[in-house]
């Protein structure tokens, strides 16, 4: 059975550094939908035009274009171990999406690993990646308030959605990268 992990948490959480990690322990792939949508801009493609405005914003990409673009990747790495989920998903019916996407291939997830840090480190986290990353959504706090704001509102109920199956875990997420990794470590091994 392969295993597939969704690593949940706010904008800064640092989702996309312990996933790198995962992915090279683990052997699953990482699949980040934000990274997939700057891929997209950078390329000047339909999808990334259609992303662009919402990102800058802060605001959510509509689920039909995430999930058509989500469904592409999974079904493109037939052979892989396993994959964990990475900004994605953002909402309930993402999530229903995905479960579907999975039932399908009679596969499931295996657990939601949410990575809890507090507003006030996202907005420190976030700023200061803002001044290397390039990324516009990062540079300017109103843009990342409106992010956590819209985190707490659309996609922490994907929490309790994977709850009510006994899916859901927190861990903390601040500390050393490898004592975040660690504790996720041993969320995973426990599965
Ligand atoms: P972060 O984790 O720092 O918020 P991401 O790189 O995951 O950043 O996402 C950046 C932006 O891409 C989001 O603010 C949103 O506009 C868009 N995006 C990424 N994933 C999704 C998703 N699953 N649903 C809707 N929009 C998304």
């Amino acid at each position: 059975m392969r295993k597939h992990i969704i690593l949940f948490g706010p904008p800064g959480s640092g989702k996309g550094t312990q996933a790198k990690k995962l992915e090279a322990k683990y052997g699953i792939i990482q699949i980040s939908t934000g990274d997939l949508f700057r891929y997209e801009m950078s390329h000047d493609t339909q999808l990334g035009l259609k992303a662009k405005a919402y990102m800058a914003k802060g605001e959510l990409v509509p689920d039909e274009v995430v999930i058509g673009m989500l469904k592409n990747k999974v079904d493109a790495s037939p052979e892989a171990k396993g994959f964990i989920f990475d900004g994605f998903p953002r909402t309930i019916p993402q999530a229903e999406a995905l479960d579907q996407l999975l039932e399908a291939k009679n596969e499931k997830i295996g657990r939601l690993i949410a990575l809890t840090v507090s507003d006030g480190e996202l907005i420190n986290r976030l700023l200061e990646r803002g001044k290397t990353s390039g990324r516009t959504d990062d540079s300017n706090e109103e843009i990342i308030q409106n992010r956590i704001d819209v985190y707490k509102k659309e996609t922490s109920p994907v929490y309790g959605f994977y709850d009510a199956k006994g899916k859901s875990s927190s861990v903390n997420g601040v500390g050393t990268i490898d004592e975040i990794f660690n504790r996720l470590c041993e969320e995973i091994d426990s599965i």
